[in-house]
């Protein structure tokens, strides 16, 4: 009965320091919630089913009469068309979930038709615009 007691007292005692440790991590925890979610791809972990199988495909081919080109957002040039800002793609192995990422964005040029831009301007976020 004595050993029956010691478990109980040192389950008792293991019950608070796990108590204390959420106690002690939970305004962290609660605070990292509100921050902009991290990408799949930062993660290696899937955002909507938790997946930890992620595959990459560097690039991605959109196949043409011409053969496979990179698939991209935009093309450039007048006599020949070439892709400009190639698609990489990641994807949980698990349910599907896709994030695309532009592999070099410095290359688009916003020209208001393919390429448009939208920012936020943090200065007018208040109550009185
Ligand atoms: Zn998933």
């Amino acid at each position: 009965m004595a050993d029956v007691d010691r478990e109980i007292a040192a389950l008792k005692a293991e019950v608070r320091r796990l108590q204390a440790t959420i106690d002690e991590e939970l305004p962290a925890i609660r605070a990292s919630l509100s921050q902009p979610r991290a990408t799949m791809r930062a993660l290696l972990e899937c955002p909507h089913c938790g997946g930890r199988r992620v595959l990459e495909a560097e690039k991605v081919a959109d196949r043409t009469d011409a053969g496979d080109v990179p698939l991209a957002v935009a093309s450039k040039g007048f006599w020949v068309r070439k892709p400009v800002g190639a698609l990489s793609c990641w994807i949980c192995a698990s349910c599907g979930f896709a994030e695309w990422y532009v592999i070099s964005p410095e290359q688009l040029e916003v020209d208001g038709q393919t390429i448009a831009e939208h920012t936020i301007d943090d200065a007018d976020q208040g109550p009185y615009r």
